[in-house]
């Protein structure tokens, strides 16, 4: 019998308790699944970020900690986990965030705003470039980055790709390296951020690289909110040096009432919400992983602690 805590909170559990259930059936796993197994009982632990587990020390049969979670910025760094970390791959999460980053892409590229803003009976002809004229720099060509990159680059867009490691997607120009940001900054109409959150992409979108963006340009981010300085951000949108910014995540969240991004004409908030782990197809990720743990085989999605992601 394999014990698998569920760290996740009560919230979480209602959601994924019958789906993993019924993911551990499908996977074959002889699986006892509780919120309440004890520390030194727990073969596996399902976690998830501010659900009060935070001392992974008394786990001491744990084999893996399995996150449903793709950002694992607030756990990576914990001392006291020595377990292996995987961090969630979901195909339904990536879905949902192909989804959010294409929909404002769209939004941008056919200005879509102009028009709302235009309904009052006059003939004003604004005609869009075609998507095959249109920049679109990528930065981030993960799980998430890569699947965003690849259907814009369906649409025709002309996507350049940012990295850590040199990457070879066809379809898509792939930089690396410093000098490489910045030719992606350079030519990017639409930035879209998707890097994780790490001591070296933190305010990795300063006044610097938002000065090299070409005027007007616009920023999607997704990816996290410490990615960018909010302050040059602020600057760059009321100079118009960046056109606008459709932003999903924040330095603190939820975005405090009073600050300057709620309102601003140039910014648009949105609460979280770009791409949720989908219980269905999460739980059956976490019983891959368990079902190659019991196996003897490498897990899959396994966080680099030392990169921080
Ligand atoms: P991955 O780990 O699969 O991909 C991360 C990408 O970032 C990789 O391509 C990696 O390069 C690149 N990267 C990391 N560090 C650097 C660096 N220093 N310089 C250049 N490139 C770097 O993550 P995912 O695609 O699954 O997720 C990305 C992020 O999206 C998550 O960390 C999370 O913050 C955010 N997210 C947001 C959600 C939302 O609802 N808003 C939902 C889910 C995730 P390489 O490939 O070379 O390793």
């Amino acid at each position: 019998m394999i014990r698998v805590l569920f760290a996740a909170g009560p919230q979480n559990w209602a959601e994924y308790e019958a789906p993993l259930r019924a993911a551990f059936a499908e996977a074959g796993l002889d699986a006892d699944l509780s919120p309440d197994h004890a520390p030194g009982q727990a073969d596996y632990i399902v976690y998830a970020p501010k659900a009060g587990l935070e001392d992974f020390r008394p786990f001491t049969r744990c084999k893996a900690v399995l996150s449903l979670w793709a950002g694992v910025e607030t756990i990576v760094g914990n001392q006291t986990l020595i377990q292996p970390l995987a961090r969630m791959v979901d195909p339904g999460l990536t879905e949902g965030m192909v989804e959010w980053v294409a929909g404002h892409t769209l939004r941008h590229h056919l200005n879509i705003d102009h028009c709302l803003a235009h309904q009052s009976g006059a003939w004003v002809r604004h005609i869009p470039p075609l998507a095959r004229d249109r920049h679109v720099g990528v930065l981030g060509l993960g799980a998430l980055g890569t699947a965003c990159a690849r259907t814009l680059a369906m649409l025709n867009f002309r996507v350049t790709g940012w990295a850590r490691g040199r990457k070879d997607i066809p379809g898509i120009e792939c930089q690396s390296g410093r000098d490489g940001l910045d030719a992606v900054l350079r030519r990017s109409e639409i930035l879209v951020l998707l890097l994780p959150l790490t001591p070296v992409t933190r305010n990795l979108i300063d006044e610097r690289a938002l000065s090299l963006l070409p005027r007007g340009a616009v920023i999607l981010n997704p990816g996290r909110g410490a990615l960018i300085d909010d302050d040059a951000l602020l600057a760059a949108l009321d100079s118009g040096h960046v056109g606008h910014a459709t932003l999903d995540v924040f330095r603190t969240e939820p975005l405090p009432p009073e600050h300057p991004f709620w309102g601003h004409p140039r910014v648009t908030v949105t609460p979280h919400i770009a791409a949720e782990t989908r219980p269905d197809s999460a739980a059956r990720v976490i019983a891959e992983n368990i079902r190659r743990g019991e196996a003897g085989l490498p897990f899959l999605h396994l966080v680099d602690r030392g990169a921080g992601y």
